[in-house]
């Protein structure tokens, strides 16, 4: 039953909440309009380009040694071939399903904050799918490719506000490019050698592109990385008018849901659920003017 889409379920705290999978959901596919989400985008950070709110100090330069563009191409085509696997497994929800459309609008109104963080997002071609599984998962890659589990939204009755956070958090992964900065720090470590290599000219580009797909089927981030991406995710989601305490109604939800769950390792490789709310319940007031902001704008 493992498949390649499947194994995306490392690659978040979120994902980490595992459910006996199976496969379920209907057939077609959809694909954001990411250059309506692009044009809304650049509207909107022309009017209000606010200073950060939450602190998560400045990116690791250590990312650097990978090449964005390469990382994002590589996202790409492994984005490409996760969807194609869904379709094949009429696993991909189709244009006009409810839970897709609402998550459409949730990104359409979550990407005008995103290039605050990330100058190339506004280049990014940004994709929202659904994929029928009872997993409670979401992810978003390297260059906007975000994929939400149909498991997720069912099993804890997300709010819009409390998807939004989860949306937020995913692309605040891709933003702050915690892929990129794993792969960098795998390459110090030796791990990466042959990805190294081949960007050095010692090999073929074809090779890295994909070599660095696999790499991102494996990718584990670090418990800063989650913290950071909760922060970020925050901020991004009541910039777009989104409730600051859906992010702890959120967690608490999937604390509840993992509570029967065997999650030992889960444990051992990011935050407790109560020290993630915490951080959280300590943010909320830095950006609950942000909210009211939107809020009136609204
Ligand atoms: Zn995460």
């Amino acid at each position: 039953m493992t498949t390649s889409w499947l194994s995306f379920a490392t690659m978040c705290w979120l994902c980490d909440f595992k459910t006996p999978s199976s496969r379920t959901t209907a057939p077609g596919e959809h694909r954001w309009n990411a250059r309506r989400g692009f044009l809304l985008a650049a509207g909107a950070s022309a009017a209000g380009t606010a200073l950060a709110q939450v602190d998560v100090g400045s990116a690791s330069s250590m990312r650097n040694l990978v090449p964005a563009e390469t990382l994002e191409n590589s996202a790409r085509q492994q984005y490409a071939q996760v969807i194609a696997d869904a379709r094949a497994k009429n696993a991909l929800a189709p244009t006009g399903h409810p839970q897709l459309q609402r998550l459409h609008d949730i990104a359409k109104r979550l990407i005008p904050h995103t290039a605050q963080w990330n100058p190339r997002a506004k280049e990014w071609k940004w994709q929202v799918n659904l994929i029928g599984s009872k997993q409670l998962n979401a992810w978003c890659m390297p260059g906007g490719k975000i994929a939400f589990y149909t498991g997720i939204l069912d099993q804890l009755q997300l709010t819009d506000d409390e998807a939004a956070m989860i949306m937020g958090h995913e692309m605040a992964h891709a933003l702050r490019e915690h892929a990129r900065e794993r792969m960098a720090k795998s390459q110090v470590t030796g791990l990466g050698l042959s990805i190294a290599s081949q960007l050095l000219g010692l090999g073929q580009l074809g090779n890295v592109a994909a070599d660095m797909g696999t790499q991102l089927l494996t990718l584990k981030y670090s418990r800063d990385d989650e913290t950071e991406a909760d922060l970020v995710g925050l901020e991004i989601a009541v910039r777009a008018g989104y409730k600051p305490e859906a992010s702890v109604s959120l967690w608490k939800k999937m604390q509840a849901a993992s509570g029967g769950n065997n999650n030992a390792s889960f444990l051992s490789t990011h935050p407790s659920g109560a020290n993630r709310i915490q951080e959280l319940e300590a943010n909320i007031p830095k950006v609950q003017h942000l909210y009211e902001q939107a809020s009136k704008g609204q």
